[in-house]
């Protein structure tokens, strides 16, 4: 389904692959920003074709990205998975090619060595397990899986105290990799590689980070979650609706959008849809993604 929405950057000496899960998925701005109108989305022309229809819906893609790194192949994140029972109809029983799209993309899935989740919301764990029989088993059971340490001590508060809506995805995506043994909990100063580092981008869930990817003078910046579509780098201090502390995220965002600006930093938005990367550029008094 998805191979041929797979893409390549290279920064440095690092390859980067997309590799998408769910396609241009349009859907009312609402969902995203609560108080937005299909005018609001209108207004800004540069969202058109890419991240916004016509009439004012936003597009979103669902990916996760491969990197190779000093030899190392590091998934940052792994999607909705299939065969699951999740909230949303759309996300339950889905049945993708997302491991063959790895092989595809360049990176089988038994080459995987490192897997890093930006934060531990359902799809952006998804494949870090698999369906076998009745059982959920690690997909890259020779990779460690990196898990923020204050990431999923939230989670685990949230479990205890039954304080989320949506958990279904810790017994099959979470628990299981830690029941393994191969998860280490980590902290923001974190590396995967020399070349690949964490941002904390707090606010949309506590332990949420950004991927840094900088290699001989050239640099990319994986978002996970700190913003889902490109209109949030107009807006940055809007409130999101996905967001567990609105206000902490607000602020996140701008000082996010005030780094990249006008740098030569690849901005690749972890739900943007095609072509999801960019740069950060003045568009008046606000900014705007610039896509080549
Ligand atoms: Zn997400």
């Amino acid at each position: 389904m998805a191979a041929e929405h797979i893409r390549h950057w290279r920064v440095g000496d690092v390859e980067i692959a997309r590799i998408v899960e769910v396609n241009g998925w349009e859907d009312d701005i609402t969902m995203l920003l609560p108080d937005a109108t299909p005018e609001f989305v209108q207004q800004f022309a540069w969202l058109r074709p890419h991240f916004a229809t016509p009439e004012g819906k936003m597009i979103i893609s669902f990916q996760a990205f491969v990197l190779r790194s000093r030899g190392r192949t590091v998934m940052i994140d792994t999607c909705i998975g299939a065969d699951r029972q999740r909230e949303f109809d759309v996300f339950t029983n889905m049945k993708t090619t997302f491991l063959e799209d790895l092989a595809v993309a360049g990176f089988p899935p038994e080459s995987v060595t490192d897997v890093l989740c930006t934060h531990l919301h359902f799809d952006h764990v998804g494949w870090n397990t698999k369906k076998v029989g009745d059982r959920w088993v690690p997909t890259f059971p020779q990779a460690r899986y990196y898990f923020g340490r204050k990431e999923f001590e939230h989670w685990k508060f949230l479990r205890d105290t039954n304080g989320y809506h949506d958990m279904a995805h810790l017994a099959d995506s979470i628990d299981p990799v830690i029941e393994a043994g191969l998860v280490e909990f980590i902290e923001p100063d974190f590396k995967v590689t020399d070349e690949v580092s964490l941002i904390p981008t707090p606010g949309h869930t506590p332990g949420h980070v950004s991927v840094l990817i900088e290699s001989r003078g050239q640099s990319a910046v994986i978002t996970g979650d700190m913003m889902h579509n490109p209109i949030q780098i107009a807006v940055p201090l809007r409130e999101g609706r996905f967001d567990m502390d609105k206000s902490v995220a607000a602020q996140t965002r701008n000082a996010f959008v005030q780094r990249f600006n006008a740098t030569p930093t690849l901005v690749i938005g972890s739900h943007f849809s095609e072509p999801s990367a960019g740069h950060i550029v003045a568009d008046g008094p606000a900014w705007k993604l610039k896509t080549e």
